[in-house]
């Protein structure tokens, strides 16, 4: 296997709303990828090794447009990019990056939220709004939302003025995944799963996916999968470092997408 991906950890999490501690996930994540107590086989019978990835290493940000700076450098050498976060935000900053390099793209987005508030206690850059400046500066021609059930009047004002494609968490059917025709940017927020399978985010919103029926979500993608980003794990919540095995598990699944579609 001579295809690389490239990985970028964002430690930045000074846009959450209400508890910070995704800052410190990347290296965590890291370390559960290579934990003793798994393998590197993906479900798909590819061995994600160490070696497939182009591994840029984690960047500490104070300064929240710099992650665009640092994304773009990151997706020179072309290979797709894995970036972990972080808090939600950096999503905008990621997608205007990946913008330069190939325009407006299809976006696949699972999250408890809709993350599509114009502002949230008064910064446009919440952690709670990159969707809503993603589509604002028409970086994506199509957003796709799955696991939402949190939706206010205000986010759905939003997902109707953008066009937001979005399946509720109570209309979820693990039989009908969306269909794309062009390559999609994944952006993963761990809080669209269950609290029961991911104790270690910020914002507990129960009845969500099970880890198994967002592997399976991953796993049904048909198109190829030119970035992705897993957000808003929060060490300081975890219980048993559970969270940062379901991260890196996620982590592997995505990059064994990306080899199987790119091939
Ligand atoms: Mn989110
Ligand atoms: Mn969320």
């Amino acid at each position: 296997m001579t295809k690389k991906i490239a990985l970028q950890g964002i430690l930045f999490d000074k846009k959450s709303s209400f508890l910070q501690g995704p800052a410190l996930a990347p290296p965590l994540i890291r370390k559960a990828y290579h934990s003793a107590s798994a393998n590197y086989f993906a479900e798909n019978g590819m061995e994600i090794l160490p070696e497939i990835w182009d591994d840029k290493g984690d960047f500490e940000v104070n300064d929240y447009f710099d992650i665009e700076k640092i994304t773009l450098k990151n997706l020179e050498s072309g290979a797709p990019l894995i970036s972990l976060g972080g808090d939600h935000s950096i999503s905008y900053q990621l997608l205007k990056a990946h913008y330069q390099r190939f325009g407006a793209v299809d976006i696949l987005h699972i999250d408890a939220h809709a993350d599509l508030y114009d502002h949230f206690e008064g910064d446009k850059f919440s952690h709670a709004c990159p969707f809503a400046r993603i589509m604002q500066d028409r970086l994506a021609n199509r957003l796709v939302q799955i696991g939402i059930r949190t939706l206010s009047k205000h986010q759905l004002a939003q997902a109707d003025k953008f066009g937001v494609e979005i399946i509720e968490m109570k209309d979820f059917d693990t039989k009908q995944q969306p269909a794309f025709q062009n390559p999609i940017y994944l952006s993963l927020d761990i809080d669209a799963l269950d609290p029961a399978f991911a104790p270690g985010v910020s914002h507990h919103e129960p009845g969500g996916l099970s880890t198994r029926e967002l592997i399976h979500i991953i796993q049904s993608i048909k198109v190829p999968i030119i970035g992705a980003d897993i957000v808003e794990y929060n060490p300081k919540r975890d219980i048993n470092d559970m969270t940062a095995m379901v991260s890196a598990k996620l982590m592997k699944e995505v990059a064994a997408k990306m080899l199987e579609m790119s091939t």
